[in-house]
């Protein structure tokens, strides 16, 4: 999957880069970097993998940017694969939202 280069998140412009080797010791698979409106995904990910991890991401800097700083990464996690999930199995739904 190519990521795309930048995402809208609530009017914000945030950069995406790809980067190898980010694991860091919380075995982070990408990092939202919301002050520098950056998100940065470890590009040795496979491609369901990378679309999990900027969703991931996105979702972060979303609470981020409306004011919950602090949040439970569990929380996350499962709305990053719930909500690709969701996507990608109602993509007629999609479709119809994205077009209204
Ligand atoms: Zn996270």
């Amino acid at each position: 999957m190519t990521l795309p280069s930048s995402v809208l998140v609530g009017g914000v412009k945030y950069e995406v880069q790809e980067v190898s080797r980010l694991r860091d010791k919380k075995d982070s698979l990408g990092r939202a970097q919301c002050h520098r409106q950056r998100i940065k995904i470890d590009s040795g990910l496979g491609g369901d993998a990378k679309a999990a991890t900027l969703l991931h991401e996105v979702i972060h800097a979303i609470l981020y940017q409306t004011g919950h700083d602090e949040h439970v990464e569990p929380h996350i996690r499962a709305l990053g694969y719930g909500l690709l999930a969701l996507m990608r199995d109602n993509e007629e739904w999609i479709r119809a939202v994205l077009d209204e």
